[in-house]
């Protein structure tokens, strides 16, 4: 089994954000304890003698307000400690894959981009446990703060009628887990996942997607990159990684 790990990133409903990001990381179950525990000893070595009380949330860590995110004065150092959560995928096997959804809101007026995205994301999810074997399952596991009550029912609408492409998604168990991120290490990696995601789309900035860009699943033979999908209205011109990879 298969589980994604997925927290979103930018408000559904900000005027000031063009876009709003649900993303994360996909893990055989085999893996989940090393996984874990390679960001738990990032924790380890930031607050020795606390490591259970640190919490990886990338913008709180970007912002510097909270502890122990405010004893680290400068800038650069907040940046590094983004980058080192992301940076745990380098070490990982190539069966552990990341997935993101960037949706541009302009694009999808009168729709919420949490439907959107989350539609997209699990539709994806079960091409890739398809691909991995016609008996491969899968779980979706959401931060708790993640709009619960809509993607509850939204799932539930996704079981019994599939999504609005017509696809069943058979492969995917049930309807998502929501969980508490401060208790799942897995949550706070996807949690970096979506800001990465979201800080290339809305802001330009590559500093933290260039750490996991050669992670998202895609098709080796290809090159098409399904695990990253860039929803707004002008991509069929649009030169980044997702858009270029399905027209070529
Ligand atoms: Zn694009």
């Amino acid at each position: 089994m298969y589980i994604l790990y997925l927290d979103d990133s930018g408000s559904p409903i900000n005027p000031n954000e063009e876009y709003f990001v649900l993303g994360g990381v996909c893990v055989p179950e085999q893996s989940v304890r090393w996984l874990s525990y390679e960001i738990e000893k990032l924790a380890e070595r930031l607050v020795p003698r606390n490591s259970s009380g640190v919490e990886f949330h990338a913008s709180e860590i970007f912002g510097g307000r909270e502890n122990p995110w405010n004893t680290m004065h400068a800038p650069a150092d907040r940046i590094a400690v983004i980058k080192n959560v992301l940076l745990t995928l380098q070490a990982a096997y190539a069966d552990i894959v990341t997935f993101a959804c960037a949706v541009h809101k302009a694009s999808y007026l009168g729709q919420d981009p949490v439907h959107v995205a989350f539609e997209d994301i699990s539709s994806r999810f079960n091409l890739f446990l398809e691909r991995a074997g016609s008996t491969t399952r899968g779980l979706i596991v959401l931060d708790k703060t993640v709009h619960e009550t809509s993607l509850q029912k939204l799932a539930i609408d996704f079981r019994r009628t599939g999504n609005t492409w017509g696809r069943q998604l058979r492969n995917i168990c049930e309807v998502p887990l929501f969980v508490d991120s401060k208790a799942t290490r897995l949550i706070q990696l996807a949690d970096h996942v979506a800001y990465a995601v979201f800080r290339r789309y809305n802001a330009g900035d590559l500093n933290y997607f260039n750490c996991i860009e050669n992670r998202f699943d895609s098709d080796p033979t290809t090159g098409t990159i399904h695990g990253l999908s860039h929803l707004h209205a002008n991509r069929h011109t649009c030169t980044c990684p997702a858009c270029l990879s399905r027209r070529s």
